[in-house]
């Protein structure tokens, strides 16, 4: 079963209103940003499967290693979701998470052929039996309290650069809604306008109309307005103007990530898998460290690229 897609509140109060009218307290727990896997076990083996129902050679490595494979003998009906979060990840690199180098946080247990989940407590308590780290529980809260309570956690995990919240209907009966910080939206967008024409117009455009929203949900009048509108501004512009010099200057622009693996087989499977989705990558030599090896790789851009190089040259949009 996939995982299905988390709708998201672009208001909180009337949001939690209308989707959670058939419950008294919702749980919040940390939204984190990595990337999604699902993990079970084919023929007593953990493989760990991507968003898009792949099996990623690179996460399949990682869970064999750090994973206890006594949760999926005694529970084998089982599949573990979890977000994939870390500096040493080829799709969401982050620093912010304290993490060294790749980790999986549990948030979601769910039945392998229905997909129904574990209720939120249930599951939580499972995970922690086997030792498996999670994301974080803020607390359950009166439905009429959350909206508040969220606005708060979610300043706070602003100005920490974490991304948000997931708001959960303690028996996952009713779906989950996801809520986002200001300074995350803020933080893609200028991933992303570094690569202007590789990103989807659609995930660009969601990410402006999320901070109308939310300001105006904040009642914000003035300085804070203007606040946010030059951060907005500046993580639009900044790295497009980066990009269109460096490319001006000859230099190719490209998104550096890296990998740690224990196996250096696993690094070709990985080649061959991005290759297989369209996505053009050079890999550096691997640099052992430790008994392990890291691998550098440039995904490079080429849409941003060539289109800049175009203007260079006097070509019209
Ligand atoms: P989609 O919008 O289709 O769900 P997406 O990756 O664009 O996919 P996101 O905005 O990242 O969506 O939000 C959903 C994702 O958030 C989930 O797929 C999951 O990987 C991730 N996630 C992180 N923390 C949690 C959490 N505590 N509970 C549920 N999902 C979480
Ligand atoms: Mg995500």
């Amino acid at each position: 079963m996939g995982f299905p897609k988390i709708h998201r509140a672009m208001l909180l109060k009337p949001a939690i209103e209308a989707h959670f009218s058939d419950v008294e307290t919702v749980c919040v727990e940390e939204k984190m940003n990595g990337f999604n896997v699902r993990i079970v076990t084919v023929d007593g083996k953990i493989i760990a499967i991507t968003r898009g129902g792949y099996v990623c050679p690179y996460s399949t490595e990682r869970a064999q290693k750090f994973l206890d494979i006594d949760f999926f003998e005694e529970h084998p009906e089982l599949v573990l979701h979890g977000e994939m979060v870390g500096p040493d990840n080829p799709y969401i690199p982050k620093k912010i998470y304290n993490v060294k180098s790749l980790e999986l946080f549990v948030f979601d247990i769910r039945h392998k052929h229905t997909g129904i989940p574990l209720p939120l407590h249930e599951r939580r308590q499972l995970a922690e039996e086997y030792g498996f780290t999670q994301v974080r529980l803020f607390g359950e809260f009166p439905k009429e309290e959350a909206p508040l309570r969220i606005s708060e956690i979610i300043r706070e995990l602003g100005k920490i650069e974490h991304e948000g919240v997931v708001i959960k209907d303690p028996m996952m009966e009713i779906a989950p809604l996801k809520y986002t910080c200001s300074q995350s939206n803020c933080a893609d967008l200028k991933h992303a306008f570094k690569f202007y024409n590789d990103v989807g117009r659609d995930y660009l455009f969601s990410r402006v109309v999320r901070e109308g929203f939310q300001a105006v949900e904040w009642k914000e009048t003035g300085d804070d307005i203007d606040k946010r509108c030059l951060q907005l501004g500046r993580s639009i512009l900044y790295p497009m103007i980066d990009s269109i010099i460096n490319i001006g200057n000859g230099v190719r622009i490209a998104d550096e990530v890296q990998m740690k693996v224990s196996s250096l087989e696993t690094v070709s499977k990985f080649k061959e898998y991005l290759r297989r989705q369209g996505m053009e990558a050079i890999f550096s030599e691997p640099e052992v460290a430790g008994d392990e090896f890291i691998v550098k790789i440039r995904k490079l851009n080429k849409s941003t690229n060539d289109k800049t190089l175009s203007m260079w040259k006097g070509e019209t949009w």
